[in-house]
């Protein structure tokens, strides 16, 4: 069980992606994930699918990151609850979007929320000396997601 992070790229919303099979019912969800209107048959999500994946040539994704497995993403929690201060470092949408629980799926952050994560990020990598090498990592990764996420204005997806 773990977390893993992503950010689309933004090919098929700038025309550069391959042509759609059904391309008058291609649209986006809320996650900003390409999906299809109306209501399609097995075979037309298959078809819609495949195409997904081979749309462009970052098979629709400009970033994929491994966050940590349940137990790195606990200590890492754990840690940041530490770094915590009144007044402070506050780290709500890291502790609260982010590290709530090490195997959330399926939620996302959208780029305007992703600005304010990076802010909470450069705080703790400003202390980089007390970070351990895996914590940097972690950390680094999420500005990366962050940054892509900023630079497409697609949401970070869980
Ligand atoms: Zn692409």
């Amino acid at each position: 069980m773990s977390l893993d992070a992503f950010v689309r790229c933004t090919c098929i919303r700038e025309g550069k992606a391959k042509p759609h099979p059904f391309p008058d019912r291609l649209t986006f969800d809320e996650s900003g994930e390409p999906t299809l209107t109306g209501d399609p048959s097995e075979e037309e999500w298959e078809a819609h699918d495949q195409w997904v994946g081979e749309s462009c040539e970052h098979e629709g994704y400009l970033l994929s990151m491994f966050l940590g497995n349940i137990t790195r993403l606990g200590n890492l929690r754990t840690f940041l609850r530490g770094l915590q201060g009144s007044p402070g470092p506050r780290f709500p949408i890291l502790l609260e979007k982010v590290l709530y629980d090490g195997t959330h799926t399926g939620d996302w952050i959208s780029s305007k929320d992703a600005a304010k994560l990076l802010k909470e990020v450069n705080t703790v990598l400003h202390s980089s000396d007390i970070l351990a090498d895996s914590e940097k990592e972690f950390f680094t990764n999420m500005k990366l997601l962050c940054e892509a996420s900023i630079a497409t204005g697609n949401p970070i997806t869980f």
